[in-house]
């Protein structure tokens, strides 16, 4: 099946919980939303095991049901600054477990379910709403948390899965997604970047204890092959984080840089080619090269 000349494009954005739509590929969601693309945002977990990360949001529920509902709401508005629709798989968030030895995961939790049953209802999505392209998290999970990495194989597994008439029987017709990307949002390459540009101007930069953390790790550094360019859309996604008040401090890193500078110097989300199943070139600067009807290579 490929993508028919009256049919709008669809994009599908799958994240681990919600406020990471807001941080991770925001202002590309929006830019596509605006030009008319279908987008979809699918949330993995509630959230339901996030701290409240915002010192001015004050004491925040106590219970999981609590949280689970409270953070419901923030995706609500959050999702609405950025103009897409949303849904959630409905896992419950594993928690960043912390400590030495680590703390084993919460029973129930994601980062518990097997792969293909965890992937079952995100395979059901696809197979609904019929993405062209999907974009989600590197092996990695590009950040340590069990969620993150979850996410991860399940968007993967979703990918490779979906247009097998042979798996996953009783969630819907086989739909074969054409490109699957990885968000990389928080690269070294960005960091030092912006960080030199606020020295250059003689602002204080948000990053330096970040890049030395990172740098003596010596993470290697994923390729990005694909920058799109969102500063116009800046300011949807700055609405969409600040949508999640009890997890995004307005007064944090997220905001100490100035907008025109950042949309000087780094203008772009970036991401990587996982998996194409049509033609393309790389690098690109949109998601759908190789998609859009009349430009296949
Ligand atoms: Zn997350």
């Amino acid at each position: 099946m490929t993508a028919q000349p009256s049919e709008p494009l669809r994009l599908m954005a799958v994240h681990a919980h919600p406020d990471d739509e807001s941080s991770k590929g925001a202002g590309t969601t929006a830019r596509y939303a605006a030009e008319g693309v279908d987008v979809l945002v699918v949330t993995c977990t509630g959230g339901e095991r996030g701290d409240i990360l915002n010192p001015s949001f004050g004491p925040g529920p106590t219970s999981i049901e609590g949280t689970h509902e409270l953070r419901r709401s923030e995706m609500l508005r959050a999702a609405e600054a950025l103009g897409v629709r949303q849904e959630w798989l409905g896992f419950v968030d594993s928690g960043l477990p912390e400590g030495d030895p680590l703390p084993p995961l919460p029973d129930g939790c994601f980062g518990l379910v097997p792969v293909e049953t965890a992937a079952r209802p995100l395979v059901e999505l696809v197979r609904a709403f019929r993405p062209h392209v999907m974009t989600t998290y590197d092996p990695s999970g590009g950040y340590p948390h069990p969620d993150h990495i979850m996410c991860h194989k399940v968007a993967y597994e979703a990918f490779c899965a979906a247009g097998d008439p042979s798996r996953y029987s009783g969630t819907g017709a086989p739909w074969e997604v054409m490109k699957l990307y990885y968000n990389h949002d928080f690269s070294m390459r960005k960091m030092r970047t912006i960080h030199e540009a606020m020295a250059d101007a003689g602002l204080e930069s948000p990053f330096g204890d970040w890049i030395e953390s990172r740098e003596a790790k010596e993470i290697p550094e994923r390729r990005a092959t694909t920058r799109v360019d969102v500063s116009a859309y800046f300011a949807q996604r700055d609405g969409a984080l600040v949508a999640h008040a009890s997890q995004i401090d307005p007064a944090g890193f997220f905001f100490a840089v100035p907008r025109d500078l950042e949309a000087e110097v780094w203008p772009w989300e970036e991401y990587e080619l996982a998996e194409s199943r049509v033609e393309t070139s790389l690098p690109e600067t949109d998601l759908f090269a190789g998609v859009r009807t009349g430009e296949q290579a």
